[in-house]
């Protein structure tokens, strides 16, 4: 359902921007609904790690299930961080389509290449910008 807007957004741009517009927002809830339902999952998994650790009563070093199950849980701890981070940038995303300026770099004010909010819809960083600030 989102084929239409490639192509749409050459000539008049104020009736299909409001199309877009809308669908964007759809978009990105649905998006954020995903992550936090992500975060969700990935805190009752680290409850868990750290319940059958209580349970057992055991430390990790002579544990053997213990190194292992300390590893799934900062690999979980890993995710959730990144998750979370992910659901900031599309909430701030949301911010901005509200405020009209959903599509324009933060950093420099240019405009964020259509293909690269087609790919990520919660980008707030145009292309050499993002790449300048990655390290
Ligand atoms: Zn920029």
């Amino acid at each position: 359902m989102t084929t239409q807007i490639a192509g749409d957004t050459r000539g008049t741009k104020s009736p299909s921007t409001l199309r877009t517009t809308r669908a964007l927002s759809e978009k990105l809830a649905r998006e954020l609904d995903e992550a936090e339902a992500q975060i969700a999952e990935l805190e009752l998994e680290m409850a868990t790690f750290l319940a059958s650790r209580n349970a057992s009563g055991t430390d990790d070093a002579s544990d053997p299930e213990g190194p292992a199950l300390a590893f799934e849980r900062s690999q979980a701890e890993a995710s959730r961080a990144l998750t979370l981070a992910h659901a900031a940038e599309i909430r701030t995303a949301i911010q901005r389509l509200h405020a009209g300026t959903y599509g324009v770099c933060v950093s420099c004010e240019g405009e964020i290449a259509p293909a690269r909010l087609e790919a990520r819809p919660s980008a707030a960083y145009c292309i050499s910008c993002a790449s300048k600030t990655r390290r």
